[in-house]
């Protein structure tokens, strides 16, 4: 690059986030005049096109260099490979101590305090104060950029690690700058960095937890050294470019499968660590694992029906004439009479004009909102919807605006706070891991009022709610009615595959754009008439549903004569824990009894609010509810 036309180009892009402005995505390049038209074009679709979401707002801002640049070479480069964070820790310890920092641990806890700044913290070694005149927002160093030779062309891709070489290099070459400790806030990148004139660019590979935002940065100054206005003026001012700033070499890079590897030990530490039990029974009220019986109290067939004569008979007849597999998607040649006859019991059994069958409850979401939000618009979501609903979200083109857990007020403070042409708000109807019911009158109500479109997931509520077992229309008595109801036969319908039902024009707009529908061959035919006579048994023996509602009350009603009090309308009872491990203790001291009952963990449920998640069957004995309540009791008054 030559020293002539030389120009300075920042993007900064944000988007409105329930009012506040919330950044996404800055970028600052050194340019040749030339090179400006394609270094914002660039930028600008960089900001607008974030993974983190599209801006609502970006800035550019361009400067004619005038002063003479100082070329700096990049910081040589080494890596350490670190198994846990810990170890990464004291990587950093090694490295203060190496600059002959005295106090490298009390240094190193400053870094609590930067999680929260969008700069970086100042820090006087040798008095271990905070220099930064705004300490909420910290210091930012600006006006770098990599150096390029005249014939490289210009880049401005994203390149964190080459971005990183390049302010740490600037940063160390700040007057009375003794190094840098780097952390980065990204939830998924665990490696960081120490840097210094003499150690250079040491990245380090782990240096917190996965999946933590918990990053910051911290200059390590000594003051005697050189003023602090000189360092803040260099930090913020010094036009500097940085040569042979080199893209990772690709043998520095950890084995991708290590890297899987220390996603699933991080999870071991935190007893977050998954293990699947393997039945050698059916799903039913009573399973044997390794050879020994248990109550299974944990179970989503809360009917206890996956084994119904009628159900085994139905399937039986319908493989002799089908075979299982269906070879094709809905739209093509997997469409058969029997996925037609099931959708239309379905709209039957929810009191809709249509509905239409997907693979699994978590399709039926993920295709669906998908599907109606794809052109944008708002989204509203309870803060403990289902993950398929979270997914769905995640998948389409709105902006989701989270509201308090069933708080009605907030769900219509949120609409008015964030309107939209086109929105809808989406909600479970019986929260799955909480147990409780979504107040859908008014849900309804405020949705109609705003004109936004209702969507409610009756995964728990569908077999187990209202009188009959139809769910929570039936629950509010048939007096109110969402737009999009979607629902799961794989619970207590005791099949498999998930649902929308909705009007004619619902429905056909989704087999028409409903992605997970429409590339996705179509259910077996075997797993079609499960579902067809899971229907037809709720429909035809009412005292399934009446039983388990009496199970339900039954069990709260003894747990709160005996101190402690729960209520549930539903078949699930959360009793909360706290402790991730406490919990997995509970459950495993249930085993012991011979009660399975499972203990829900983060990410299902939020961290620290660890629980066991009782889940009752039509078919439980009263004998066998009492029995697990009193070892649940036993527990409960020991903790
Ligand atoms: C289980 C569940 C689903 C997913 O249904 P599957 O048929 O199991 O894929 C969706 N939403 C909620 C609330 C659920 O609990």
């Amino acid at each position: 690059m030559k020293d002539k036309d030389i120009y300075s180009v920042k993007m900064r892009a944000s988007r409105n986030v329930d009012g506040v402005d919330k950044h996404i995505s800055g970028a600052e390049k050194i340019v040749d005049k030339d090179d400006i038209a394609a270094c914002v074009g660039a930028l600008v679709s960089r900001g607008l096109n974030h993974e983190k979401g599209n801006a609502d707002f970006l800035n550019i801002k361009l400067e004619h260099v005038k002063e003479e640049i100082m070329y700096l070479d990049a910081l040589p480069v080494t890596t350490i490979d670190v198994e846990t964070w810990q170890d990464g820790h004291k990587e950093i310890l090694k490295f203060l101590n190496e600059m002959n920092l005295r106090n490298a641990s009390k240094i190193l806890e400053f870094i609590d305090e930067t999680y929260s700044m969008r700069g970086a913290m100042l820090l006087d070694v040798n008095i271990l104060e905070r220099l930064e005149e705004d300490q909420s927002r910290g210091i930012r160093a600006t006006y770098m950029d990599a150096a390029r030779d005249n014939n490289e062309v210009l880049s401005v891709e994203k390149n964190h690690y080459m971005e990183a070489i390049v302010l740490a290099t600037k940063v160390s070459y700040c007057p009375g700058m003794v190094g840098e400790i780097c952390i980065s806030d990204d939830p998924g990148y665990v490696t960081g960095y120490v840097a210094s004139k003499e150690c250079g660019y040491r990245r380090i590979t782990k240096m917190k937890e996965s999946g933590s935002e918990n990053g910051g940065r911290i200059f390590l100054f000594d003051s005697t050294k050189a003023s602090i206005s000189e360092a803040i003026d260099y930090l913020q001012n010094k036009k500097v470019l940085v040569r042979n700033v080199k893209p990772l070499n690709f043998k520095e890079k950890k084995d991708p499968m290590q890297v899987l590897k220390s996603v699933t030990d991080s999870m071991k530490e935190n007893n977050l660590y998954r293990t699947m039990k393997t039945l050698e029974t059916k799903e039913g009220v009573h399973i044997k694992i390794d050879g020994k019986e248990y109550v299974l109290m944990a179970s989503n067939s809360y009917l206890d029906i996956t084994a119904h004569p009628k159900m085994i008979q139905k399937c039986k007849e319908v493989l002799d004439k089908y075979g299982v597999g269906s070879g094709g998607s809905r739209l093509t040649t997997g469409n058969m009479d029997l996925h037609e006859e099931l959708e239309r019991k379905i709209a039957k059994f929810k009191n809709t004009e249509n509905a239409i069958l997907f693979n699994t409850g978590y399709v039926a979401n993920l295709a669906t909102i998908s599907a109606i939000m794809k052109n944008g618009g708002v989204i509203y979501s309870d803060e403990l919807n289902h993950a398929s609903i979270i997914d769905g979200c995640r998948l389409s083109k709105a902006k989701i605006v989270v509201y308090k857990h069933n708080d009605m007020e907030d769900l219509k403070n949120k609409i008015e706070a964030n309107p939209s042409d086109f929105s809808m708000a989406v909600s479970d109807a019986v929260f799955s891991m909480d147990g409780d019911i979504l107040n859908l009158p008014e849900f309804v109500r405020i949705c109609k009022d705003h004109g936004v479109l209702s969507m409610i997931d009756e995964a728990h509520a569908t077999g187990v709610i209202g009188k009959t077992g139809h769910g929570i229309v039936e629950h509010f008595n048939n007096t109110v009615s969402p737009d999009i109801i979607m629902g799961t036969l794989s619970k207590a319908v005791g099949g498999e595959g998930g649902f929308v039902a909705g009007n004619n024009i619902l429905i056909d707009y989704l087999r028409n754009t409903a992605r997970g529908f429409i590339f996705s061959t179509s259910l077996p035919l075997v797993t079609v008439a499960s579902d067809i006579a899971g229907l037809e048994i709720i429909e035809s023996e009412p005292v399934l549903v009446e039983r388990l509602h009496e199970n339900v009350k039954y069990f709260c009603d003894y747990m709160s004569d005996n101190g402690y009090a729960i209520n549930s309308e539903t078949a699930i009872i959360p009793i909360i824990i706290g402790d991730e491990k406490k919990a997995m203790e509970a459950s495993e001291i249930l085993m012991e009894n011979g009660f399975f009952v499972s203990a829900i963990r983060y990410p299902t449920v939020a961290k620290k609010r660890a629980r066991l998640r009782i889940a009752i069957m039509s078919s439980h004995t009263k004998e066998e509810l009492k029995r697990a309540a009193d070892i649940l009791l036993g527990i409960l008054v020991s903790a």
